[in-house]
């Protein structure tokens, strides 16, 4: 198993980039190329909701919120948005300043809904692997809440989506050494990318654009 250094650690939202396309991971991550936009900018809205709360506790429940990830075995480090911990009677962590054992149980925040693709649910097992590396224990399971509409979708972290995410991060390590730009892969997704106008100037339209993104 691969033990980054913490000069070699990445991102964890970087993740979600490679997976959704390495070619928006390049150019955001080796080029510093960044552009807004009506999802970027709820997306960011969003985020700050959840993380400005305190870490509070209701009886058998923490909460913690913009919680620092590390995970070696990845080589990535970032924020969860909010982690649950519930009191359970064996096993679990153990908690600085509280009694007991505790189920980590990881929820991200996401614009918009579902999706059929695995990008928001590889991000999630990344902190999952990154809070069993951490905490010394085992984290079956987490969340993804989506804007719309406004609901929990649960996310079981089983063997192939482990399997995938470590692939994935391996891979997007691999990127960030060559320190090569993939050439772009058109696609539909093409359509909800931040990144658009920089990758693909020439098409189309900008009017065709502004249309696609009001009224995906
Ligand atoms: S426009 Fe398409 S090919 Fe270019 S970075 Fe975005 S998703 Fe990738």
């Amino acid at each position: 198993m691969a033990s980054y250094s913490e000069d070699a650690l990445l991102p964890l939202s970087a993740l979600q980039h490679f997976a959704y396309c390495p070619r928006q991971f390049a150019l955001i991550h080796l080029e510093q190329t960044w552009e807004e936009n009506l999802y970027t900018a709820e997306g960011q809205l969003l985020h700050q909701r959840v993380n400005s709360g305190e870490a509070e506790t209701r009886g058998a429940l923490h909460v913690a919120r913009s919680l620092r990830l590390v995970s070696r075995q990845l080589g990535l480090t970032g924020m969860a948005d909010l982690v649950e911990f519930h009191r359970i009677e064996n096993g679990g962590a153990e908690l600085p300043g509280r009694s007991g054992f505790w189920q980590p149980f990881p929820v991200e925040y996401k614009r918009g809904h579902s999706k059929a693709d695995d990008w928001d649910r590889l991000q999630l097992c990344a902190q999952a692997i990154c809070l069993e590396e951490m905490l010394d224990t085992e984290v079956p399971e987490g969340a993804i809440f989506y804007g719309k509409p406004r609901r929990r979708e649960p996310v079981p972290f089983d063997a192939i989506l482990r399997k995938d995410t470590h692939s994935l991060a391996e891979q997007m390590h691999q990127r960030w050494e060559s320190r090569r730009t993939p050439p772009p892969e058109p696609g539909p997704k093409c359509n909800h990318c931040s990144l658009f106008n920089r990758c693909l100037p020439d098409t189309p339209s900008a009017s065709e654009y502004l249309h696609r993104m009001l009224d995906p």
